[in-house]
């Protein structure tokens, strides 16, 4: 595979590396990749970032064929730049595609194609504490074709954005509204798997907890209404006595990246962990009875978020003392110290970039 660049004659002035909150700002460059049926991928390419142009009769803006995912590139003290555990994106990616058939995006390409985009962008990984470069691959259905069917034609790209800490004040507990209208996701639909639609339903959702004074929602499962899922775009866990549980995989919930790496941290401490159903009922009786010591939601952007307090049916039921518990905390801070390259990385998760 050859990945052709063409460097922007005209960078952009870089933003306040002290200031850059999250999806803000957009690098210099991106990564375009077109598919066509019959001939597979091709002119995979990094170029000047710019709008792209779309055809309205475009596939992806009638029937929401888009997949992405999400991942950052980190500076480490010495000067590395890190990725973390990419492939599992790459296989994600591509589990999500198949969903909504789209191509496959081989492992290779898109290893390569984060390489020599990173590399490209590599002046742009900020290097300030708790900063990153939020990396966006995504793929959309770009044939004009009005009528549902499987597109013949897609484009893949990549574009990236300098954040900040996902929580400026730091890690801070957020309160949680337990949804019982909304659903986001049901067995045989598209819950694991991150595209678009998923996102554009439960909007909804996650504008009623706000108005009401919430961060985010507590989602259930769409058929009982009964058994938690995840919590606003996060995976969810919860501490109960000296058992952490996460909700299992089973179709419904996104599989993360940090919620895998969570639970071999914990099972290396030796903590008990349990992937299993956990109904409202028993959230609500660990709460009640003091046994729920710490809950929090896991995903790439935030790491690890604490929650401090569940709404349920219009009762407030704090989780442990309110703070940020034991766990959460060291979970963070392992989790972090190995993505930024300040702690040893004995799982082999970081995948360094070479720089140019
Ligand atoms: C991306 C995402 C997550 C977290 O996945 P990570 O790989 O840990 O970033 C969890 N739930 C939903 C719905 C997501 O979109």
């Amino acid at each position: 595979m050859n990945i052709r660049v063409e460097r922007t004659s005209r960078p952009k002035a870089k933003p306040d590396w002290n200031n850059l909150s999250f999806g803000r700002y957009y690098t210099d460059h991106m990564f375009v990749a077109d598919y066509t049926e019959g001939s597979g991928w091709h002119d995979l390419r990094v170029v000047p970032y710019a709008p792209i142009s779309l055809d309205p009769a475009a596939m992806v803006l009638h029937y929401a064929m888009e997949v992405f995912e999400g991942l950052k590139a980190y500076a480490a003290k010495d000067g590395r730049i890190l990725l973390f555990r990419p492939v599992e994106n790459a296989r994600r990616l591509n589990s999500s595609a198949t969903r909504i058939c789209m191509p496959d995006f081989p492992e290779d390409y898109f290893l390569e194609a984060l390489k020599t985009f990173v590399q490209t962008e590599q002046d742009w990984v900020p290097r300030e504490p708790d900063t990153s470069l939020y990396l966006r691959p995504f793929m959309i259905a770009d044939e004009p074709h009005l009528g549902v069917r499987v597109s013949r034609q897609f484009q893949m790209l990549i574009i990236a954005s300098p954040v900040g800490a996902y929580y400026p004040e730091g890690l801070n507990p957020v309160r949680i509204y337990l949804e019982d209208e909304y659903i986001r996701a049901v067995r045989g639909g598209t819950g694991f798997t991150k595209c678009g639609g998923n996102y554009a339903s439960s909007l909804i959702a996650q504008k009623k907890a706000e108005k009401l004074g919430f961060t985010q929602v507590l989602w259930l499962d769409g058929v009982e209404k009964k058994y938690i899922e995840e919590v606003g775009t996060m995976n969810v866990m919860f501490r109960i006595g000296d058992e952490v549980i996460t909700p299992e995989l089973g179709g419904s919930i996104l599989p993360g990246v940090t919620r895998s790496s969570v639970m071999d941290l914990l099972r290396s401490w030796d903590v008990k962990v349990s992937e299993r159903r956990i109904s409202i009922d028993e959230l609500y009786s660990a709460a009640r009875s003091g046994d729920l010591c710490e809950s929090f939601g896991t995903g790439t952007a935030a790491v690890i978020s604490p929650i401090g307090a569940f709404s349920i049916n219009g009762e407030l039921l704090r989780v442990g003392d309110g703070g940020i518990g034991q766990l959460s905390r060291k979970l963070y801070d392992t989790l972090t110290g190995i993505q930024w390259g300040h702690l040893a990385d004995p799982f082999g998760w970081t995948y360094e970039i070479p720089l140019k």
